[in-house]
């Protein structure tokens, strides 16, 4: 992990230009409250407070081809700077009223974006795969949702799910708007992935055949970082992104892109495309976290290595029946590179645990959305400035001079990677913890408490 500048959250002048050149955290793939197992909280009024706390400045609109979501998109918001998109003052107000002053000149933008899920046959193989496409404005959205609306039911969730090629889809985005970005989402997911162990491919040309050349970006996904896709040679000319697949506004940015440039569509979406120096890296899960990192049986509870799971020859020793392999076995059996292979001009790569899951250990609790954690959390923000900032880049003395001294200890070994990770598998989410046991724990927060 490279060292970290203290940078707060971006903001505007009075003028509409940002104060300096700063680096904008990106999270492209995000849902509304239309998609299936989401929270009602996945407004925009929602994504907005909590891109602020979080401190995201540029939030995907997700889930545009739903047609009331898409109402909603043109009712709360309007066109901003450079072709992005702002909520409109009688909705951002009252949310910046609620919130603690330091947030309230934030910046939050968003750009209309979607997740689609297509399943087709090719290769004589049924193929399941998701992605997502972003693009500028109302008018290409609108087309794209009239053409897809000939073509299967987009009414139904806010992730439809479409009988066609993924080829195909591609096509139809970059027909309609060749300024639009589609980028093939977690990659890796057994199910789902592009690359996936269940029914995916095993290169980005298998898939898209002619039209691989318009694949410019991809999505890691929860389970893979940065250092496992570079293992990869058919990603070498592909930008590694990473977004949060929020299901519910406190998830966002669980896993996000940082780019560097103008607050613009072309600039920020032209970063991702082009991998230039514009681009300057992603902010992840530990991949263990994920809920595909190792292979498994999740009802059987087996819990493999990649080298156990080659023992057992794939086959579940509970049931008998074969193991949903996960991303890191996936990988190895696509990757021409090592472990510790590392590209020329690596991009930056920074690892994370969310701030109330570290809050959530601190407090021995399981949940991260109870009572105690939750007023915690927004103590700490309100004293120490937004999530992001709190982990990333305030200085560790500042955390513990605001009265957080255990939570200093834990963000330093968080930035320092000294953590201890349990990987996840067959949909189960990993663990990802700062001390080794609750002895471990206890024993720190005692010696705090005598100092
Ligand atoms: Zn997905
Ligand atoms: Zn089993």
């Amino acid at each position: 992990m490279q060292c970290i500048s203290n940078k707060l959250h971006p903001r505007l002048r009075a003028n509409g230009t940002l104060e300096s050149m700063q680096e904008l955290i990106v999270d492209l793939h995000v849902h509304s409250h239309y998609s299936r197992a989401t929270s009602k909280h996945c407004d925009f009024e929602g994504l907005y407070r909590w891109g602020k706390l979080k401190g995201i400045s540029i939030i995907g609109t997700g889930d545009f081809t739903h047609p009331e979501w898409f109402n909603e998109m043109r009712d709360r918001l309007e066109p901003a700077e450079g072709g992005l998109f702002r909520l409109k003052d009688e909705f951002s107000e009252p949310i910046d009223k609620s919130l603690p002053p330091q947030f309230r000149q934030a910046l939050i933008r968003f750009i209309p974006t979607v997740e689609i899920a297509t399943i087709y046959k090719k290769g004589d193989r049924v193929r399941k795969l998701h992605q997502l496409i972003v693009l500028p404005d109302f008018a290409s959205v609108s087309a794209l949702n009239a053409k897809l609306e000939r073509i299967g039911n987009i009414k139904a969730d806010g992730r439809p799910i479409l009988g066609l090629d993924s080829k195909e889809l591609l096509r139809h985005m970059l027909e309609i708007e060749p300024r639009g970005l589609y980028m093939p989402a977690h990659i890796w997911t057994p199910w789902f992935g592009l690359f996936g162990s269940k029914s995916g491919f095993d290169a980005i040309a298998e898939a898209y055949d002619e039209l691989a050349p318009e694949i410019y970006a991809i999505e890691t996904g929860l389970s893979s970082d940065p250092g496992m896709n570079w293992r990869v040679k058919g990603l070498d000319d592909v930008t590694i992104t990473s977004h949060s697949d929020a299901h519910s506004p406190q998830k966002l940015g669980r896993e996000a892109t940082v780019v560097q440039s103008d607050l613009s569509y072309d600039q920020i979406i032209g970063a991702i495309k082009t991998n230039d120096s514009r681009l300057v890296g992603t902010i992840e899960f530990f991949p263990e976290e994920g809920k595909y990192s190792a292979d498994g049986h999740r009802a059987c509870n087996i819990r493999f290595t990649p080298e156990q799971t080659k023992a057992h020859n794939g086959i579940c020793p509970v049931c008998g029946k074969p193991l949903v392999v996960g991303v890191e076995n996936r990988v190895s059996g696509l990757a021409e590179r090592p472990h510790d292979f590392m590209p020329e001009h690596p991009k930056r790569v920074e690892y994370i645990i969310p701030l109330p899951e570290i809050i959530a250990e601190l407090e021995h609790t399981k949940s991260t959305t109870g009572k105690a954690v939750n007023a915690l959390y927004h103590r700490v923000l309100e004293a120490l400035g937004d999530e992001f900032s709190v982990l990333r880049s305030v200085p560790i003395e500042a955390i513990r001079g605001a009265g957080f001294a255990s939570l200093a200890i834990a963000i330093e070994r968080l930035r320092a990677g000294a953590v201890i990770r349990e990987p996840g598998y067959d949909g189960v989410y990993g663990t990802i913890r700062v001390f080794k046991d609750n002895e471990e724990r206890q024993k720190t927060l005692n010696q705090l408490s005598l100092l």
